[in-house]
């Protein structure tokens, strides 16, 4: 599937990619629409659909992957109602061991995903994967969701990698997009980010099942 010897680089998206993105739907489709109806004295299918409503409308744009703007947003503490489920918080099959194998064939693994600090910080205490990881980065310090062909110059100019001999896996095909518009030689998407969701058929980038399809890596 990959031709090893052309990548020198690998960057990982985390939710959806590396983690189940289960926990992320769960959390946004249901928990905290709960506790907003909760919290404001509201109908909870009246206010689940107007909240999901307002959550489209900012897709794809820095502030939606924002803690902070949600929690002043909805006058909640989004953090801590994560922390309410996070037991849901899981690497998807074989993230660890490819991760191992990317590090035994010095890959450099570097994490870029548009979660917030503080997201990352909970998902990092609750998983194996930093110990995976040479680097990790936030959208959020660049000020640019990897949407943005901003996201690309500034990854450029603080991590030295060749595009031509990068591979980057992740789960958005916008972001991938992205990507390829700056330049990633190697994309690769996934085609069941959520374990209780099906498998993706609709996809344009070539896609993976499970990461072990790309082990060994030589
Ligand atoms: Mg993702």
């Amino acid at each position: 599937m990959i031709d090893w010897s052309a990548i020198d680089t690998v960057l990982l998206d985390m939710d959806g990619t590396l983690l189940d993105l289960h926990f992320d739907n769960h959390f946004w489709q249901h928990h905290l629409p709960l506790r907003f109806a909760e919290r404001h004295g509201l109908d909870p299918v009246a206010s689940t659909q107007a909240l999901h409503e307002r959550f489209a409308r900012e897709q794809h744009r820095l502030r939606w992957y924002c803690t902070d703007h949600w929690s002043a947003e909805l006058g909640l503490d989004v953090i801590a109602l994560k922390r309410e489920v996070e037991h849901l918080i899981a690497e998807r099959p074989w993230a660890s061991a490819f991760l191992r194998a990317l590090g035994a064939a010095n890959r450099p693994r570097i994490l870029i995903t548009n979660a917030h600090r503080d997201s990352l910080g909970l998902k990092l205490r609750l998983t194996g994967i930093g110990a995976g990881l040479d680097r990790m980065i936030s959208s959020h310090d660049y000020g640019a969701p990897k949407e943005a062909p901003a996201f690309w110059e500034r990854l450029a100019q603080q991590v030295r990698f060749d595009p031509n001999r990068t591979l980057f896996i992740d789960d958005s095909e916008p972001v991938l997009q992205a990507a390829r518009d700056y330049g990633i030689g190697h994309l690769l998407c996934i085609r069941q980010p959520d374990s209780k969701r099906p498998p993706r058929e609709d996809l344009t980038f070539p896609a993976l099942d499970c990461f072990s399809e790309l082990l060994p890596v030589r």
